[in-house]
């Protein structure tokens, strides 16, 4: 029960990484605010938490909500030990020769300035309880192309950045201030930022599914609670001296090239060898 005593508030807490989150610190003992758009799964999981999870619909492209969540939290528990600025969807999805300012700056402000704006706004809460710790979700999409459209990973490299420059702003409060990268993970985002009709959305994580199976050397698709337990654990004292960094929850999709750890994918070598035993096989024919 590392979390005894403790107020966690965590955003995006209706569905997958928040959601797995949110029910990991409440099992440990923490007191959980859980902040959504989405007010249907948000008091569906408070329902089932015995009191442990207490709901507050929070929209954080709204910067008013947001500092509206953290007095709330505070008010209802004493203080605010623990943040979780997850909350986020695809954003715009078109390549930097097409996107326009608007799609851009949508984007900017639901995944990065929400992250700045919920450290900014729990910080006097934290800071009145003696410190705290800060999640914040990045995404491998923050270190590597190929992996998210570009606005939501120059926003998801931003957060990287802003978790490294808080924790040294907020150091001499005795908060640290951590990022986490999930690899690809088996949430509704993908079926939500395809926004394809409910009836099809089914379909869409089912397919999202095998394909998460075999997409990184860890033979299995990434689960909510792959990375709920990572954001435990930089939540806890067990990282009392983790700051400033990030910590790649991926099953091993950024380690390198496919061909370097799927023996069905042949490298440059094993192409050039496969091409001539090919033209040869054809020459004799
Ligand atoms: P999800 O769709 O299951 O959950 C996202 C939650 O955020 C939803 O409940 C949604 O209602 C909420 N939300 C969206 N906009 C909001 C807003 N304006 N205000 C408040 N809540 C809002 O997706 P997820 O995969 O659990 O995503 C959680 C975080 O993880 C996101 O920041 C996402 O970018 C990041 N991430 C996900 C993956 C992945 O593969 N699933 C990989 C890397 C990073």
């Amino acid at each position: 029960m590392r979390f005894d005593g403790k107020t966690a508030v965590v955003t995006g807490a209706a569905s997958g990484i928040g959601r797995a989150s949110a029910l990991r610190l409440a099992a440990e003992g923490a007191q959980v605010i859980a902040a959504d758009i989405d007010a249907a799964g948000g008091e569906a999981l408070s329902a089932q938490s015995e009191g442990r999870i207490v709901f507050k619909r929070t929209d954080v492209c709204i910067d008013d909500q947001i500092r509206e969540l953290m007095d709330f939290a505070a008010q209802r528990t004493g203080g605010i030990d623990i943040l979780f600025n997850n909350a986020g969807a695809g954003g715009a999805r078109e390549r930097i020769d097409e996107i326009d300012a608007s799609g851009w700056d949508r984007t900017m402000n639901l995944l990065l300035r929400s992250v700045a704006m919920g450290i900014r706004h729990a910080v006097p809460h934290m800071v009145a309880r003696g410190g705290g710790s800060i999640v914040n979700t990045a995404s491998v999409a923050a270190l590597s192309t190929g992996m998210a459209p570009t606005a939501y990973s120059v926003a998801k490299a931003g957060v990287l950045h802003l978790s490294k420059l808080a924790a040294a702003d907020l150091a001499r409060y005795r908060i640290r201030v951590n990022a986490i990268c999930p690899g690809l993970i088996k949430t509704n985002i993908f079926a939500a930022s395809m926004e394809v009709p409910d009836a099809l959305k089914e379909q869409v994580n089912g397919m999202l599914a095998g394909i998460a199976d075999r997409a990184q050397p860890v033979a299995r698709g990434g689960t909510p609670e792959d990375i709920a337990g990572a954001v435990a654990f930089l939540a806890s004292e067990d990282a009392a001296f983790v700051t400033g960094t990030h910590l790649v929850v991926d099953g091993g999709i950024l380690v390198g090239p496919r061909h370097s750890w799927d023996p069905a994918t042949p490298g440059v070598s094993e192409a050039i060898r496969q091409s001539i035993a090919a033209s040869a096989g054809g020459s004799k024919a």
